[in-house]
């Protein structure tokens, strides 16, 4: 059951044609099949390639580069649609998006020229690594290290943690520390554009040094591998620095911290589409099932479940656009950014959790979608910076903004 979200939907026409186009595709591909590829946690791979076919890897990539050239208010409701299906979906495009922005914004005309083609038809799929099996919100941390060899390649060492895409992306965007010495410690981070085999455990040849070890077992977002990497040795040559050596080196911090903010509007997106969906089901479920000789939907209980559910969506809904349009006009949205990820992934786990209030005893069993969304949820809660890390960013830059 869709649910029409507002009648001042604020689109264009081409962002409701291709909404209407990814809904669609949600609806007769995604929500059916799932279920199925939960269960294995097995990779859709059929799913993703008709994503392919739509071109829904090169949304955001320029039209020079064979990509749809659209911004990130378009991609961020294609990523709702999507995640209306399935979180693990927009998963598979999410640090994909995030490589391709980073090469939009600080790549050099090779860099962009050589992967940017690839990457729009989705022949390759990129992965995006910061975090380790000892730093996750604080990035500053990291131990990872990469080291200038004589014959002016850089060699990376170090395991990587949680990488979305691990096994089957043919590019990492991964951060690393060249500096050990610099004060501070995020000064002497660069980031590295490392190749490897797609779907190859062990790599060999010019990508050897990067291994994937099995992927971490996951209460929910199946389907989508997340690994941990190992570099061992690798040889990334200097050309492979984002933004090559001279303007890149100790610039990855930066450079990395700023594709977060395009990656929280994504999470937000994604916190917006599994509440939406979540209120669907509940909506349904609430007119079918019978309690005390009426439908429970006729209970007011239910009924201010459902009215909180829909409110909260909204606004959800709305700061996430609002952050989106922000940098699409080249404004500073860091606060927005972080305002909209908090609440919608906030939002996201309260409506899934209302909706599997409301389905009683059946919400437990996996018969029913609901099941899937609440173990899918809480990782909103927790990638691309966790509630608490939002909350330390929006209180720095409000006081940041109005300092007195
Ligand atoms: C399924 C999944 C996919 C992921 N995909 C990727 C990926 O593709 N690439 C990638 O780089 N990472 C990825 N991550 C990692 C994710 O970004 C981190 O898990 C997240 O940043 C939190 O880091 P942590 O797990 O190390 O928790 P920690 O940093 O150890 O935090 C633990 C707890 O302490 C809180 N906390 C930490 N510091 C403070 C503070 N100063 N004040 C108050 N509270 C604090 C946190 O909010 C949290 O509640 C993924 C994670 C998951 C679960």
């Amino acid at each position: 059951m869709a649910v029409e979200t507002a009648a001042y939907a604020e689109q264009t026409d081409i962002q409701r044609d291709i909404t209407e186009m990814v809904r669609q595709f949600v609806d007769e591909q995604i929500i059916p099949n799932a279920e199925k590829y939960d269960h294995e946690d097995s990779f859709p791979e059929p799913i993703v390639e008709q994503m392919k076919e739509l071109g829904l890897f090169g949304v955001t990539i320029p039209e020079e580069y064979g990509g749809m050239g659209l911004d990130l208010t378009t991609y961020a409701m294609i990523v709702e649609e999507l995640s209306r299906g399935w979180i693990s979906i927009s998963g598979v495009v999410n640090t994909h998006f995030i490589g391709s922005y980073l090469l939009m914004k600080f790549g050099t005309d090779e860099q962009k020229e050589y992967f940017l083609p690839k990457m729009a038809t989705g022949e390759i799929r990129a992965a995006f690594s910061l975090s380790e099996p000892e730093v996750g919100s604080d990035v500053q941390g990291i131990k990872a290290t990469a080291k200038k060899g004589d014959d002016g390649s850089w060699e990376l060492n170090g395991q990587k943690m949680w990488v979305t895409n691990g096994l089957g992306s043919g590019v990492v965007f991964v951060l690393m520390k060249s500096d050990p010495k610099a004060d501070p410690p995020y000064k002497g981070m660069t980031c590295f554009i490392t190749e490897k085999e797609p779907w190859k455990e062990v790599n060999e040849g010019d990508f050897a040094g990067l291994n994937v070890p099995p992927k971490i077992k996951k209460m929910g977002y199946k389907g989508v591998e997340s690994t941990e990497l190992v570099y061992d040795g690798y040889r990334c040559p200097p050309e492979r620095v984002l933004g090559g050596e001279e303007e890149g080196v100790g610039q990855g911090f930066v450079q990395m911290m700023d594709a977060l903010e395009v990656g929280r509007v994504n999470v937000a997106a994604r916190g917006v589409g599994i509440g939406q969906r979540a209120l669907e089901l509940a909506l349904r479920y609430s007119q079918e099932r019978k309690t005390f000789g009426k439908p429970i939907a006729a209970h007011q209980a239910i009924q201010f479940k459902l009215a909180d559910m829909a409110t909260q969506l909204e606004a959800a809904r709305l700061v996430t656009r609002k952050a989106a349009r922000m940098k699409d006009a080249g404004e500073r949205s860091d606060l927005e950014a972080g305002m909209a990820k908090l609440l919608a992934s906030e939002t996201g786990k309260f409506c899934v959790e209302e909706s599997f209030r409301i389905h009683g005893g059946y919400g437990y069993s996996k018969e029913y979608e609901i099941e899937r969304l609440y173990r899918d949820a809480p990782l909103l809660l927790i990638g691309e910076g966790t509630s608490e890390i939002q909350r330390m960013v929006i209180g720095k830059k409000l006081l940041q903004r109005h300092k007195i």
